[in-house]
């Protein structure tokens, strides 16, 4: 079968403008004089990188994206990915940091967002540091995102939220929030899913909860955030052109930069695993030579090499495929080759090491834990690929729950949409 949907409309260019090398540059000399020296300290106390948040800011990467008229630079998410994968190849939470201030929530805000929200945003990233937090997951709504519970109930010219998100990255520390939620009018018709915009310290109802204890990136806190009553004024809904019917596939649409951007954190890490282990075969010799001499490390490297290679094309041909959004497929195609070829590349760093990847003292088993994130945070690498295959077939392939529950004899669950209620979204 030919696969018609399949037709990149860009040409890749492979040389990087002038000013892509300087921006570049410039991230790679704030990773190395700022970023580096506190990784190791940043993952043993499990704290948020705050003088990192200000060197990001004081640097000009936080909100890069964020245009021109609203204080930003205006660069496009390739130009940010450049960024990422600096600050991600010395510590993935700074990475991951780099993400959330310059893609996902702040694209989904610039681009639907009133004048008053995209203000709001940009006051918040570009002057306190502030990086988003995206509120989608639920406890019982993981991969099956668009069956979460939480509501916004409206009333007048308020939205009032209930339910509750879980995995929330930056939950208690970041301020502005974009929360998921389902739309329920004043006669209480389910309208769809959309995007409410609260800030804590300011919204009442908004409320963090306990922390996940995570193995890799520690530096950033992964919480709950409940919602009690939350009043939303209506100023606050994210509305995509579609409205609450397709507000959730637009708002998944933005979110598309994420995945590139997650890609990419994946991708950064395992190239400063690499660097090391590259260094390490050279200077570490066995039976009378470096262990660079042996074809089995060789092959290795060179394995590991085309790993990084390959990611890093797909993911800056997925971020130059912004129209305004990253190409859905491309994004999730590079999502799930970098995050996976990661894992293998850095696991690889690690084994020439012996024994000193294993210990603590070397960044190693760190990278090791941070990469094992990415083929799970932001859609699972199992998601991904039928979000690919429904672009190769071109078809919704509903992952739906109807039908399910009665065959095994279960009680339904009537809070839940049906899933020919989730296809007309
Ligand atoms: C570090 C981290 C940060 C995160 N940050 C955020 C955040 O900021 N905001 C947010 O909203 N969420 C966040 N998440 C949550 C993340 O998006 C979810 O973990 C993810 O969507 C998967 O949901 P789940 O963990 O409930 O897994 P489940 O949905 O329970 O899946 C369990 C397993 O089943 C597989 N599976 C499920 N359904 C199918 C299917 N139809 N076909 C094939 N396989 C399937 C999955 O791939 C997975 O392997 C984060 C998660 C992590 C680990």
């Amino acid at each position: 079968m030919t696969d018609p949907s399949f037709q990149p409309s860009f040409q890749p260019s492979f040389q990087p403008s002038k000013a892509q090398q300087d921006l570049q540059a410039a991230a790679r000399d704030l990773a190395e004089r700022a970023i580096r020296p506190n990784a190791a300290e940043v993952d043993r106390t499990e704290s948020y990188p705050w003088d990192n948040v200000a060197a990001l800011r004081d640097g000009g990467f936080m909100g890069m994206t964020i245009p021109t008229a609203y204080g930003g630079r205006g660069l496009g998410f390739l130009d940010a990915s450049l960024v990422v994968e600096e600050m991600a190849k010395v510590c993935g939470v700074t990475g991951r940091i780099a993400v959330e201030a310059n893609m996902g929530g702040v694209s989904a805000i610039m681009r639907y967002g009133s004048e008053a929200q995209k203000k709001l945003a940009a006051d918040l990233v570009l002057g306190e540091g502030d990086k988003p937090a995206i509120c989608i997951t639920e406890p019982d709504a993981g991969s099956a995102a668009s069956e979460m519970t939480t509501r916004a109930d409206k009333r007048g010219d308020h939205y009032i939220l209930n339910g509750s998100k879980h995995w929330i990255t930056g939950g208690g520390v970041s301020k502005l929030h974009i929360i998921f939620a389902r739309v329920f009018d004043e006669a209480g018709a389910d309208q769809g899913i959309g995007g409410f915009l609260a800030v804590r310290g300011h919204t009442e109802g908004l409320r963090i909860g306990a922390r996940e204890p995570t193995m890799g990136l520690r530096g950033i806190p992964e919480t709950e955030v409940f919602f009690d009553d939350m009043m939303v004024p209506a100023s606050h809904v994210l509305t995509p052109p579609g409205g609450f019917k397709k507000g959730f596939g637009e708002l998944m649409a933005a979110y598309n930069s994420q995945r590139v951007g997650a890609g990419t954190v994946a991708l950064g890490l395992a190239q400063g695993a690499y660097d090391h282990a590259l260094s390490w075969v050279q200077e570490r010799e066995q039976f009378g030579r470096p262990i660079a001499e042996f074809q089995g490390l060789q092959w290795m490297l060179a394995d590991m090499s085309i790993g990084l290679d390959a990611s890093r094309l797909m993911l800056h041909r997925a971020a130059a495929s912004a129209d305004p959004f990253p190409d859905a497929r491309l994004a999730a195609q590079a999502k799930i080759f970098a995050a996976e070829t990661s894992i293998k590349v850095a696991n690889d760093a690690l084994q020439m090491f012996g024994a000193r990847g294993y210990s603590r003292n070397r960044p190693l088993e760190r990278i090791c834990r941070d990469v094992r994130m990415f083929t799970i945070g932001g859609g699972t690498a199992q998601i991904l690929r039928t979000v690919v295959a429904s672009r190769i077939l071109e078809r919704k392939l509903p992952q739906g729950r109807d039908g399910y529950a009665e065959k095994q004899g279960k009680p339904v669950d009537s809070a839940r949409p049906t899933a020919a209620a989730r296809a007309a979204e």
